[in-house]
């Protein structure tokens, strides 16, 4: 019997890289570093919790490549987490900076832990500790975190005060995606969700999507998949299917929003939604909509369901949500694919935007943030289009096609050191 052999995260990244390295011709010598991460660091530390004894987490800050700039990239809390994830998701950050042009490196980090059992009093220990253990490569200049699954603008105010603390003054840009009152910019919550919903509407205009009222199902119900959903809707799209972890729930007629999320604030999940049945996840996926918007986990689209999914055109909110396999798969089918390295490059985006706002210590309003937002995703949306038209190839080989080589650009203009 042959033996199944599971590729890893990062192996699946280094095969996005080689396919975007062979399009653009790239040499063997700049394939050779680009594939690898700059620096991986580990670190376990112990947490005090609030019954008095002591755990020991693990967690990781890993900077894949920082030719164009500071390393970026959020921090996750997540149980399930690997070292061997981390580095797939700071290299995914690499190219999502340069695919939507910002001067940022590719960066990750993660505790391994679940942010759900865990108290507040925990959660900002555990916070705090981490921040000191992978301070030596924080810094405005050097490396900036922002959140990602797990984390919020409450754990960035946290890891802002522990590097400001650690320094005697405040460090406002050494994070993103903090509160406002503490250097945080307006629009920066809703912009991975803003970032979706501009992108899937120049979409729809480009497909010539002639839907009366286009319909839209989302997987996923957090950060991401909430603003996509409230700012696509009130675009004018129909959402009739939205899920958790728990499950999710489909309407036809559509759902009423306002009504779900109170539902979702009382209950904590949106299962048991009246006025709607109960789907699966995997049901949800398959649904006939126009547009389908997996905002959850990774690998939700895979070789298995590909070929049953009914939507005319994904926005890939969570990173990795279609696993590589799953790409040619829906290309054939003519399957439009918005790739999460633009997907949801919104978030990092505006983070970039607070970062700026901090340096300079002046503060924009939201309209212009949104306008600048909407600039240079729409400006990368119609590049990665083009390559993609003008190559012949899907929108994600596109996407890294163009970024692989800024960064390859950049790292041979600097030449090797010494
Ligand atoms: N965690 C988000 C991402 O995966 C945001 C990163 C950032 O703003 O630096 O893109």
């Amino acid at each position: 019997m042959a033996v199944e052999t599971r590729v890893t995260a990062f192996q699946s990244a280094q095969q996005r890289f080689d396919a975007a390295a062979e399009v653009i011709g790239l040499s063997d010598d700049a394939r050779r570093g680009l594939r690898e991460v700059k620096r991986e660091l580990t670190v376990h530390f112990p947490v005090r919790l609030d019954n008095g004894g002591v755990h020991v987490f693990t967690g990781w800050r890993v900077q894949h490549n920082i030719s164009r700039g500071p390393a970026k990239g959020g921090i996750r809390y997540h149980p399930l987490v690997t070292l061997d994830l981390v580095k797939a998701l700071a290299m995914l950050m690499t190219w999502k900076c340069a695919a939507v042009g910002l001067p940022y490196g590719g960066a990750k980090g993660a505790v391994a832990c679940d942010p759900l059992k865990l108290s507040q009093n925990e959660l900002e220990h555990l916070t705090r500790r981490y921040a000191t253990e992978i301070a030596i490569l924080l810094g405005p200049e050097k490396d900036i975190p922002a959140p990602d699954m797990g984390t919020n603008p409450q754990t960035m105010a946290w890891i802002m005060d522990t590097i400001s603390m650690h320094s005697g003054h405040s460090v406002t840009a050494s994070v993103t995606g903090k509160p406002v009152d503490v250097g945080g910019s307006e629009g920066r919550v809703d912009a991975p969700g803003r970032g979706a919903t501009y992108l899937t509407l120049e979409a729809l205009k480009y497909l010539h999507v002639e839907d009366e009222i286009p319909t839209m199902a989302v997987q996923g119900y957090g950060q991401v998949g909430r603003s996509t959903a409230r700012l696509l809707s009130e675009a004018g799209l129909r959402v009739v299917a939205v899920s958790d972890s728990k499950g999710g729930v489909y309407n036809p007629k559509g759902l009423d929003l306002a009504a779900l999320e109170e539902h979702r604030q009382v209950r904590g999940s949106i299962s048991g939604f009246k006025k709607a049945e109960n789907i699966t996840n995997e049901e949800l996926l398959e649904l006939p909509v126009t547009v389908l918007v997996p905002a959850a986990v990774q690998d939700q689209i895979t070789a298995d369901n590909a070929a049953k999914i009914r939507a005319r055109l994904i926005t890939e909110g969570a990173n990795a949500a279609i696993a590589p396999e799953a790409d040619p798969i829906l290309h054939e089918a003519g399957t439009f694919v918005i790739p999460d390295i633009i997907a949801n490059a919104g978030g990092v985006i505006v983070s970039y935007f607070e970062w700026v706002q901090d340096l300079q210590a002046f503060f924009w309003e939201e309209e212009e943030i949104n306008t600048k937002l909407h600039h240079v995703i729409t400006r990368a949306f119609y590049e990665i289009l083009h390559t993609s038209v003008n190559k012949r190839i899907d929108m994600r080989l596109a996407a890294y096609a163009l970024a692989v080589q800024r960064v390859a650009n950049a790292t041979t203009v600097r030449g090797i050191y010494p």
